[in-house]
């Protein structure tokens, strides 16, 4: 198989404002990296501040005078399946473009494509089904709450499966009936335009999507102070988040932050050994290891540990690396050099800190582009570097511990805590570690499925507010509460008490 471009790819990527593709005001360019050669495959425009101000004002208008926002709920509904329809339509191409563009393997590009188009459907349908809260005291008073939308929400997002995740939060806040600027993240702008085509082709109507592509530090930055847009809605490093919180908070905006992690997968000695095997190792290595959700910690109880390492290594030496568009392919290529360096450079710090028991270093046969060989270490200590930070990439930390209690303290001892996942055949113990463990998500003998009603999100350094299901609609709708007197006995009144 040879690596080759998409057909297709268009000879630029331009911003998408008030219904048209359109390049940066003034020019600006930034070049955009095939992962598997490290070539500049395509120009995309940077938007600076007149391109957001240009876009925030398209976005703030159609809210304002367009029917988007005051549509009934099964009409916005109708247009989302439309959505849906045609992301599963076009599934193929997507996963094919997202998988040149990020380096992800074809066969998991085309899931997520898959998901994408899922989590259209579910805001569609959840909205037509969702109804407001109604409080009555016979005879008194009735209260009741009236959602609105908000506004001009922000969105901006990472480059790990980037298509998918942009999906998280168009889709609840286009079926709230706010509008929005979508900044990508600049490793991966190539499947964004795709919405454009999509929602255009749907009937969205001009200005509700609006697309602005883009550096952070200058389109990012430019639309978290924008003044006229009152949430930002972020997935990201929790550095970034951190830098966003702050700057958004002269303006006190909606916050959502979906961040970082370094999850536990803590396996005892009474597990299911071969699911728990199948499950850390896809856990760490699938999506590249660039996974928010990974867990790329394991703990491991001592009296299978060293059964455990010399069977976790030999799988993740039969992980196969290979061109991400080759269905065959488990692992494919790093996103973007930089990422690629960071990555490496965890390596060669864990050679420092641990034992290196698999990979560690490019993958035989692939002398050029992103790869990196799944890689193991054990013994690895609670104070390493490899334990304690984030590295997102193929690259997997395993510790040993004797008791329950020693397993949770390792489990908590990062920043972090946006997943864990439990390996046990006793489910006393199960629930227990699921009480005191801080995750916001916890897998008990599974890993990463999730229904989609279900909170997504974590704790300490790893976010604050969660998406999915009724979580999106509350951060996505103003809540007013409206009270009605039935009865003007029941009025408050000076020198009156009300019986
Ligand atoms: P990043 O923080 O570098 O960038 C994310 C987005 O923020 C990009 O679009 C970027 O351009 C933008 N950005 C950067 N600086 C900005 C600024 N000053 N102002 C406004 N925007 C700015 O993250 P990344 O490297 O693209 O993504 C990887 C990270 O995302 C990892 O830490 C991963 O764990 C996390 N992530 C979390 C989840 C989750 O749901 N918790 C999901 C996916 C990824």
């Amino acid at each position: 198989m040879t690596h080759q471009k998409p057909a297709g790819l268009p000879d630029r990527i331009r911003h998408f404002i008030d219904g048209e593709f359109v390049d940066s005001v003034g020019g600006e360019t930034f070049d955009v990296l095939d992962p598997v050669t490290n070539e500049n495959y395509i120009q995309a425009a940077a938007g600076q501040q007149a391109d957001v101000d240009r876009a925030v004002a398209a976005a703030k208008r159609a809210f304002q005078e367009g029917p988007w926002p005051k549509l009934l709920p099964r009409e916005r509904s109708r247009v989302l399946h439309k959505i849906a329809d045609i992301v599963e339509s076009r599934d193929a191409q997507l996963a094919e473009l997202e998988s040149f563009d990020s380096g992800l393997p074809i066969t998991q590009a085309k899931g997520q494509a898959r998901r994408a188009a899922e989590n259209f459907r579910f805001f569609a349908d959840l909205i037509v089904a969702q109804h407001d809260d109604t409080f009555k005291v016979p005879g008194r008073q009735i209260n009741y709450v009236n959602r609105k939308p908000i506004g001009v929400a922000g969105l901006i997002t990472p480059w790990n499966t980037p298509f998918m995740l942009e999906s998280w939060k168009l889709g609840p806040a286009l079926a709230t009936g706010n509008t929005v600027v979508l900044k990508p993240a600049e490793f991966t702008p190539l499947s964004a335009s795709l919405w454009a085509e999509i929602f255009r082709e749907a009937g969205v109507p001009d200005g509700v999507f609006n697309l602005v592509n883009g550096l952070g530090e200058e389109a990012g930055d430019a639309l978290v102070k924008h003044p006229d847009v009152p949430l930002i809605s972020f997935t990201g490093e929790s550095s970034t988040g951190s830098l966003i919180f702050g700057n958004a908070a002269p303006f006190l905006k909606g916050l959502s932050m979906e961040l970082g992690g370094k999850s536990p997968a803590v396996v005892f000695a009474d597990a299911d050994l071969e699911a728990a095997l199948d499950a850390t190792v896809f856990g760490v290595f699938s999506l590249n290891g660039e996974r928010c959700t990974a867990g790329s910690r394991i703990l491991v109880q001592r009296e299978i540990y060293d059964e455990f390492v010399e069977r976790y290594a030999e799988r993740a030496k039969n992980v196969v690396v290979g061109l991400p568009s080759d269905p065959a392919t488990e692992v494919g290529a790093l996103v973007h050099p930089e990422h690629y360096d960071k990555v490496m450079s965890y390596v060669e710090i864990g050679k420092g800190e641990a034992r290196l028991v698999a990979g560690g270093g490019r993958p035989e046969g692939f002398p050029t582009g992103n790869y990196v060989a799944p890689t193991v270490f054990a013994d690895v200590s609670p104070d390493a570097r490899i334990f304690q930070e984030e590295i997102f990439g193929p690259v997997v930390a395993i510790t040993p511990f004797d008791t329950d209690e020693e397993a949770l303290e390792l489990a908590n001892n990062t920043k972090y805590g946006l997943a864990a996942y439990i390996w046990t055949s006793n489910l006393k113990r199960a629930h227990n570690f699921s009480q005191s463990v801080d995750a916001g998500m916890v897998w008990l003998n599974s890993n990463n499925v999730r229904d989609l009603r279900t909170p997504f999100g974590g704790v300490k350094a790893s976010g604050l507010g969660h998406e999915g299901g009724y979580r999106s609609i509350d951060f996505y709708t103003d809540q007013q509460a409206v009270h009605i007197t039935l009865n003007e006995a029941h009025s408050p009144k000076f020198g009156v008490v009300a019986p």
